[in-house]
């Protein structure tokens, strides 16, 4: 596929894999180094771990830093208000501060353009109009969001949260081509308009939709693109390190990592970087803002990268997407397992009633058992076995040990899920 010189918003979408990692470990050990010396919360990471910042050469270094959690950073917080050491900066020169939940307080300047990218390959440009439905209250969704659909040249409609039939009267009052929000209020949107006796298609200017804070299923992207010709992109965002950290591209195949951001997908137990395919925790730090020293921050959500070059010519991994939280999951064989990922490949067979997928353990080695409850007695178990053996594979990358049929009623409804059985003694 020939690649369009406007498709990409800077040139370090497109660097050589060479040039990446210069960059990146370039970037982060000056970061290391400005925000060790400026920040206590890092100088007491650093301390604490027994490490020097002259040893966080390379990204790979980073594994010999712990994770810093949404929890460590509420009590960093409380312990040193109001920023529990993390701000790098005379707190009389900070610009502005938003407010997450927990709380917590974050800083961040204005002017950095790092986030418009995102925008840029969903197609944002200049004569769009874009309609922000994120809050501009204490969050920096609002802001963020905004300033950045402005880097790309677009019109910003102020919205923010709620009201519904007013968002619907403004967008086709102001002939609004792109949506920026979340998918399920856009589905809102899109259903009271119809009550309303309006035709998305006839009525509205709509043509592209840019999400985040929750994972676009493919069934309502085919329902967005397929039935009202909306063209659907999503970004990945966490607000405490500052913002978006992948975002898709016209393949929406995966979302590509940004380069502003040093981003591992570690195993959640231990803190060490996995290989491509394999579910972690993403752990981030940011290189964009000197002032913020939060050093590997653990999201918390799943996923897994790919290292497979992408037809859009953008040279960054991609991650897969968010397969669950760090807390579902089990660890079988080194691999995680996620509970929601588990439930998709067993649910989809319709004979299925109930499940349980129990982790056991026999000589030395973790064991999966599937146990189902048919909602059909007269099923062909043998066809059925086999068919859901193969989609728990290829969903969950790991293979069931045993499938065991039990009688109607042996499992409890609040009982399906995942059990670990294993005792470590
Ligand atoms: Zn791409």
């Amino acid at each position: 596929m020939a690649v369009r010189k406007d498709e990409f918003f800077d040139e370090l979408e497109t660097m050589s894999a060479v040039a990446r990692k210069q960059y990146q470990d370039r970037k982060l050990a000056e970061h290391i180094q400005h925000t060790y010396k400026y920040s206590p919360a890092v100088k007491k990471l650093f301390d604490g771990a027994g490490v020097s910042p002259e040893q966080i050469r390379t990204v790979k270094d980073m594994e010999k830093l712990p994770v810093t959690r949404k929890t460590d950073l509420v009590e960093m917080q409380k312990e040193n208000l109001p920023y529990g050491g993390v701000a790098a900066l005379p707190l009389n020169d900070i610009e502005r501060t938003f407010i997450s939940p927990g709380p917590i307080y974050e800083i961040q300047p204005s002017g950095i353009k790092w986030f418009a990218k995102s925008f840029w390959a969903a197609g944002f440009r200049k004569g769009d109009v874009a309609v922000n439905t994120f809050t501009y209250h204490m969050s920096p969704a609002g802001i963020l969001f905004h300033e950045a659909i402005r880097d790309c040249g677009a019109t910003v409609v102020v919205a923010g949260t709620g009201n519904t039939d007013l968002q619907i009267q403004i967008m086709k009052d102001l002939k609004v081509t792109g949506f920026v929000g979340t998918p399920s209020f856009l589905m809102t949107l899109i259903k009271r308009a119809e009550e309303m006796a309006l035709d998305i298609k006839r009525d509205f200017s709509l043509k592209r939709a840019w999400f985040t804070g929750e994972m676009l299923p493919p069934s309502l992207r085919k329902t967005f693109e397929g039935d009202y010709d909306i063209d659907t992109y999503q970004a990945y965002a966490v607000t405490e390190p500052g913002g978006a950290i992948a975002y898709e591209c016209r393949q929406k195949s995966g979302m590509h990592l940004m380069d502003e951001y040093v981003t591992e997908i570690v195993d959640p137990e231990t803190g060490k970087q996995l290989a491509p395919g394999e579910i972690g925790e993403i752990v981030t730090t940011q290189l964009f803002n000197k002032d913020w020293g939060l050093i590997r921050f653990g999201t918390g959500d799943l996923s897994s990268y790919i290292t497979e070059q992408c037809p859009c010519g953008r040279t960054a991994h991609r991650i897969t997407g968010i397969v669950g939280r760090a807390g579902d999951a089990v660890k079988v064989r080194g691999m995680f397992v996620v509970a929601k990922q588990a439930e998709q490949a067993i649910t989809s067979f319709k004979q299925v009633a109930r499940y349980q997928l129990i982790v056991g353990r026999r000589q030395h080695r973790d064991e999966i058992t599937l146990r189902l409850e048919l909602k059909d007695k007269d099923t062909d178990t043998a066809r059925l076995s086999e068919g859901i053996n193969r989609k728990f594979q290829d969903i969950c990358r790991i293979k069931a040990d045993k499938i065991e049929f039990v009688e109607a009623g042996s499992i409890p409804e609040d009982k399906q899920g995942i059990v670990d059985e294993r005792k470590w003694e």
